[in-house]
C-alpha cells in the first residue's frame, strides 16, 4: 500500500513526502483507512517507534474542518517530552495545510500562555491527563463536542496514576466521539478501559502479542542487591562493544546508576524527566550517532527514542509488569541480529523471572557474574583487536621510527609488545585483583537477603498536609497525579498518604518539601484552589510516623506507581 492509496489529502501527503516517508508502517496501514472511512472504535497494540503519530495524526489532520477553530480532536499522552513531540510532528505534517492549528498542553509550566493559545483556537489539542483536567475545569478548554480522542500510551499514563484524571476527562466528551487507545502492552486495567469506554472496537497488533523476538537470549544475573552496580560494571566489561539501554525503575535510579558509570569512565549518559528539553535532545542524539554506549533509562523516557538495534537491553531492575520486560528486550535482536536481553536480579526478585517466563513462554538462562580474569581476558583480546585494526599513517610515523626505535633499545619485540599492552590493561588488572565473587546461590535463607537489601533505601520524610480530601473527590491516586503532574521535574519517594473527609496528610522525601509546597499551591481540583503546608508537631491519632523504608498505604501499588 502506498500514502497516495490511502485517499489522504495532497497537502499532507506533500509534507510527509518531504519529510522522507515513502511508505505506510504497518500500524499506519491499518490505522489510517480505519480513520477515514469507519466510525467504530479502535485499539491498537503497538511498540515504540512503530509510526503511531502519523498512524493517528495523518487522519485527524485530514478529517478535522479546519474552517472552524473549535477542539475537535484530543490527544492524550503521558509526558511533557511526547506531547511536545506529538504536537512537532502535527506541525510538520500540516504545514501545507493552511488553518490548520494545533495546541500543547502541559503540567509543570505557566498555564496562562496555554490558557491564551485555547482562547484563540485550534482544531486539536494534545496534553498531558492532569493539565488537559485542570483547563476542563476553569472551562477554558471545551471538550464536549470533539469528535476523535486519542489515548496514546495509555499504559503508561495509567502507570503514572493518571487513572482518575482520564476518568474525569472522558466523562466530559461526547459519547458520538471516535476513540482510539493505543498501547505498547495490555495489563488487565488497559483491557477494563476499553470495556468501559471504547464501542465496538477493532483490536490490531502490530508486532506478535505477548512474546518477544526469537534472536533474544535472556540472561539473568544473582547477586544481592548491593552488588547491583558491581554486576553492571562487570557485564560492560565483559561486552566492550556493547550499545545498550540500561533500564531503571525510578528517575533517582537512573541518575545514580549513570552518574557512578560516568565517574568510572565508561561512556553512559542518563535520559529522564529531570532533564531539560535541550538535554534530552542531546543525549538522545549521541546515543543515536553512537557516541555513546550506553544509555541509562527510565521506561517512560526510553519511550520516545527510536533507536531499536542494541545489541543489548540491560534491566538493572526488572519492571513489575511482564509486558514491559518483553517491550524493553524487544529493542535487541531486531534485523536478524542476535541479542541479549540481561536482567540483574537479587533473590526477591526471583519470582518475577518465572513470571516473565510463563508470560513469553521464553526460557531465562541463568548466567555466572563473570570474574576478575575473565573479564581480564576479554579486555585483552578486545584491546588486541583494536591493536590490530588501527589504521597506521606511515607518513606520519616514519619519521619517528628511528627515534623510537633508539628508545627501545635492547627490548626484544615479545617485551615491547607485553609492555605496549600493559600501559592500558593493568588498569584492569589492578581493578580486578582479589575481585570478590559476586554470585548468590539460589536459595539462600530470605530473611538476610531482604534485610541487606533495605538498608539502601533509607528516606526522610517530611509530612505535609493539604486542605483537600474525599468531599473534594481526592484519593490516593489522585494525589499521586497531581504531583507527578506539577512537580515532573523531580523524582520524590512518596510515603504514607491519609485521605480525610475535607483535607488529608501525605509523606514526602523532606529535600523536595519546599519545591513541592511550592507547586502544589498553584494546583487545583476540579477549580478548587488548593493549599498545601508543612505539618508541625504530631499529626491525627491513627497517622504514624513512618521512618526509614517506604510503608504500605491500603493497596501498596500506590507505591510502585511513583516508583516508575
Ligand atoms: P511511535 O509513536 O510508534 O513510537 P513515532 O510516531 O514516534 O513512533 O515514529 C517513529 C519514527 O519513525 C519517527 O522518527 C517518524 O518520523 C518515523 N516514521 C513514522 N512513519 C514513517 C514512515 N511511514 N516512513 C518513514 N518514517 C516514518
Ligand atoms: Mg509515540
Amino acid at each position: 500500500m502506498t500514502f497516495e492509496e490511502t485517499g489522504l489529502k495532497p497537502e499532507l501527503l506533500s509534507a510527509i513526502s518531504e519529510m522522507g516517508f515513502q511508505q505506510p508502517t504497518p500500524i499506519q496501514e491499518k490505522t489510517i483507512p480505519h480513520l477515514l472511512q469507519a466510525d467504530n472504535d479502535l485499539i491498537a497494540l503497538a511498540q515504540t517507534g512503530t509510526g503511531k503519530t502519523a498512524a493517528f495524526g495523518l487522519p485527524l489532520l485530514h478529517n478535522v474542518d479546519l474552517k472552524s477553530k473549535s477542539v475537535q480532536a484530543l490527544v492524550l499522552c503521558p509526558t511533557r517530552e511526547l506531547c511536545l513531540q506529538i504536537s512537532r510532528d502535527l506541525e510538520s505534517f500540516s504545514k501545507n495545510l493552511k488553518g490548520s492549528k494545533n495546541i500543547a498542553v502541559y503540567g509543570g509550566t505557566d498555564i496562562s500562555k496555554q490558557i491564551r493559545e485555547l482562547r484563540s483556537g485550534g482544531q486539536i489539542v494534545v496534553g498531558t491527563p492532569g493539565r488537559v483536567n485542570d483547563l476542563i475545569r476553569r472551562n477554558v478548554l471545551n471538550v464536549g463536542d470533539i469528535r476523535w480522542l486519542v489515548l496514546d500510551e495509555a499504559d503508561e499514563m495509567l502507570t503514572m496514576g493518571f487513572k482518575e484524571e482520564l476518568d474525569a476527562i472522558l466523562a466530559n466528551t461526547p459519547s458520538t466521539k471516535q476513540t482510539l487507545l493505543f498501547s505498547a502492552t495490555m495489563p488487565a486495567e488497559i483491557a477494563e478501559m476499553s470495556k468501559k469506554y471504547l464501542h465496538n472496537p477493532d483490536e490490531l497488533s502490530v508486532g506478535k502479542r505477548n512474546q518477544g523476538s526469537d534472536n533474544v537470549e535472556h540472561h539473568y544475573y544473582l547477586v544481592h542487591a548491593k552488588d547491583k552496580y558491581q554486576t553492571l560494571k562487570r557485564i560492560a566489561d565483559n561486552y566492550p562493544d556493547c550499545y545498550a539501554i540500561v533500564f531503571c525503575r525510578t528517575r533517582m535510579e537512573t541518575r545514580d546508576v549513570a552518574e557512578k558509570l560516568m565517574a568510572d569512565g565508561y561512556n553512559a549518559d542518563a535520559l529522564h524527566g529531570d532533564l531539560s528539553q535541550a538535554q534530552r535532545d542531546q543525549v538522545m542524539v549521541r546515543f543515536r550517532n553512537k557516541n555513546l554506549q550506553m544509555l541509562v533509562a527510565t521506561d517512560v523516557a526510553a519511550r520516545g527514542l527510536d533507536v531499536n538495534e542494541l545489541t543489548h537491553a540491560i534491566n538493572y531492575s526488572l519492571p513489575d509488569d511482564p509486558e514491559v520486560y518483553i517491550h524493553r528486550s524487544g529493542r535487541t535482536g531486531r534485523a536478524g541480529k542476535k541479542g541479549i536481553s540481561v536482567s540483574i536480579v537479587n533473590l526477591r526478585e526471583t519470582g518475577k523471572i518465572r513470571q516473565i517466563e510463563n508470560v513469553s513462554q521464553k526460557r531465562f538462562e541463568r548466567k555466572m557474574v563473570p570474574g576478575g580474569e575473565e573479564i581480564c581476558e576479554v579486555q585483552l583480546m578486545h584491546l588486541i583487536d583494536r591493536v590490530v585494526q588501527t589504521e597506521v599513517d606511515d607518513k606520519r610515523i616514519n619519521p619517528y621510527m628511528q627515534a623510537i626505535k633508539d628508545k627501545f633499545g635492547d627490548l626484544n619485540s615479545d617485551e615491547i609488545l607485553k609492555r605496549f599492552v600493559s600501559v592500558e590493561f593493568n588498569r584492569f588488572i589492578e581493578y580486578y585483583r582479589n575481585a570478590p565473587d559476586l554470585n548468590v546461590k539460589e536459595k539462600e535463607p530470605r530473611g538476610r537477603a531482604s534485610r541487606g537489601e533495605r538498608g539502601g533505601d533509607r528516606v526522610n520524610f517530611s509530612r505535609l498536609f493539604i486542605n483537600a480530601g474525599k468531599k473534594q473527590n481526592l484519593n490516593a491516586s489522585r494525589l499521586l497525579g497531581m504531583i507527578n503532574e506539577n512537580l515532573r521535574k523531580k523524582n520524590i519517594e512518596i510515603g504514607k498518604i491519609d485521605i480525610q473527609r475535607k483535607f488529608s496528610f501525605f509523606e514526602i522525601d523532606s529535600r523536595f518539601e519546599a519545591d513541592l509546597i511550592k507547586s502544589m499551591n498553584r494546583a487545583s481540583i476540579d477549580g478548587y484552589s488548593v493549599k498545601v503546608d508543612r505539618v508541625s508537631g504530631e499529626g491525627p491519632a491513627g497517622f504514624q510516623r513512618s521512618r526509614g523504608r517506604k510503608k504500605d498505604f491500603g493497596n501498596n501499588s500506590f507505591h510502585k506507581k511513583k516508583q516508575r
